[in-house]
């Protein structure tokens, strides 16, 4: 201990506990820092200005205005507000410099969560904090985070503080900050209370507090807010659906732009047409043939099928590409824009890259994204890769399957190879089937799920920046 606070009935037994503490301090070889001790009187509430008390090291003089314990300012009177505002002051300054970091999106929330909170927490539970001071530094928070590109202003901020794994931001508010100090604080009172009067005195004065606990609203559950949710609930794996939250490593400003999407929160013409009552056109600005919605230009408009989403379904095919290369030690393609050539071999395999295989028979489909042939175990896998709407996901795994089970029959008689048809189905805005992870075990090479998700949540951040036109910031 290197602070001691002393209390007492009268001015002459306060200098008696201050002449004990002297003696005891010299008696343990301690000095006592005169230059930090101060004292203070009071007379009904009011402060007396005195000489102080003299020493033999000197003299320890008057409080003034106000003093630290433990940092948090304090005196006769109320000083909570001084402390709410200097603590209040410094969370917000380390908020923006967070924000100003180079630090991507999942880490940025954790520095605020780690090293901007703590400031609030220390003496939250200490000095009351009234909900309106605690509601407007959140709403600050808020506003700071979009003014930095890091959420979006109509995008929900109950998903901005729900847990990264159940599909939030996992942002921690002011809020549940200060309850959570709060309680807790109030429950280490309650169990200490029965062997210390001073704290069983104290919990006797205490008002009882009314429980607020009621069912906590979720963003699942919000009309358009939740719409996507409960849209993959249905056909997607869902922990694994939100796995680039956690695993990406996104810039704040992408994970934001994903966000708004899924939650219908972007101003597509067709959500100004019909949410906001505008006179806007609903049709798509490029094609003019349907609404404009976040599906139609994720993965609807033929306008941006031919370019748009054919580099995407590249980028996504390409990682697949470049790790089977690299499993049969074949020269991977050096940049991850660099388009495969059509054919690649050495003695242990042969790959081809988007090339129309001649059958005898007339098959459905003929040229899929990839082809692997292991020359040694005499197998062959066929790998189609689709990036449609999420809510389309399973749809389209079992319609790529099908699809090729006839080139699969000609190839198994005109090569004399056991072939497997893999489709390889992710959801424009991160959906993963329940059975991708399989499908990705069968590929010769190690795919993880959480790479191609990547490339086509990536993929699709840049197509709706460019088609919606989105600024740098909100
Ligand atoms: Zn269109």
């Amino acid at each position: 201990m290197d602070d001691i606070k002393l209390y007492a009935k009268s001015e002459r037994d306060i200098d008696s506990l201050i002449h004990t503490t002297r003696l005891y301090s010299n008696d343990i070889g301690m000095s006592f820092g005169l230059e930090k001790c101060s004292r203070m009187v009071t007379k009904r509430g009011k402060v007396v200005r005195t000489e102080g008390i003299e020493l033999p090291e000197g003299n320890i003089a008057d409080i003034e205005d106000s003093y630290k314990y433990l940092g948090i300012p304090q005196a006769n009177g109320n000083h909570e507000e001084a402390a709410r505002k200097a603590a209040t002051t410094k969370y917000l300054q380390r908020v923006r410099q967070v924000l100003r970091s180079q630090l991507n999106g999942k880490n940025k929330i954790r520095a605020i969560n780690t090293y901007a909170l703590p400031v609030i927490r220390y003496p939250a539970g200490v000095i009351g904090w009234p909900k309106e001071e605690i509601e407007a530094t959140d709403i600050k928070t808020r506003k700071l985070l979009t003014m930095h590109g890091g959420f979006h202003p109509k995008s929900s901020t109950l998903r901005l503080y729900a847990k990264r794994k159940e599909g939030g931001r996992g942002l921690v508010s002011v809020s549940t900050t200060v309850q959570d100090e709060t309680r807790n604080i109030h429950e280490y009172i309650t169990k200490m209370a029965p062997t210390d009067s001073v704290l069983s005195e104290y919990l006797r004065q205490q008002k009882p507090k009314k429980e607020e606990e009621g069912e906590e609203p979720s963003w699942k559950d919000r009309l358009l807010h939740g719409m996507y949710h409960r849209q993959i609930a249905e056909v997607a794996d869902i922990q694994k659906s939100y796995q680039w939250l956690d695993k990406a490593g996104l810039k704040d400003s992408t994970e934001a732009l994903i966000m708004a999407a899924q939650e219908q929160a972007l101003s597509t013409r067709s959500i100004e047409a019909g949410v906001y009552h505008t006179k806007q056109d609903p049709r798509c600005r490029l094609c003019k043939d349907a609404p404009e919605t976040i599906q139609h230009i994720t993965a609807g408009c033929k306008m941006l099928a031919g370019k748009a989403y054919m580099e995407r379904h590249n980028k996504v095919a390409g990682i697949v590409y470049r790790n089977i290369c690299a499993e049969y030690g074949l020269e991977v393609p050096r940049s991850k824009w660099e388009t495969p050539p059509r054919v690649v071999e050495n003695d242990r395999a042969k790959i081809l890259w988007d090339f129309q295989i001649q059958t005898d028979k007339m098959v459905v489909a003929n040229q899929p994204d990839i082809v692997v042939v292991d020359k040694q175990k005499k197998t062959a896998v066929v790998i189609d890769v689709a990036v449609p709407n999420d809510s389309n996901i399973r749809k389209k795994e079992h319609e790529k399957l099908e699809k090729y089970q006839g080139l699969r029959e000609e190839l198994e008689r005109m090569w004399r190879v056991k072939v497997t048809v893999v489709p390889v189905v992710i959801g424009a805005l991160g959906a993963v089937t329940p059975k991708l992870g399989e499908w990705l075990q069968q590929i010769p090479g190690t795919t993880s799920e959480i790479s191609v998700q990547k490339s086509a949540v990536l993929g699709t951040a840049k197509i709706l920046c460019r088609t919606l036109k989105l600024p740098g910031l909100w």
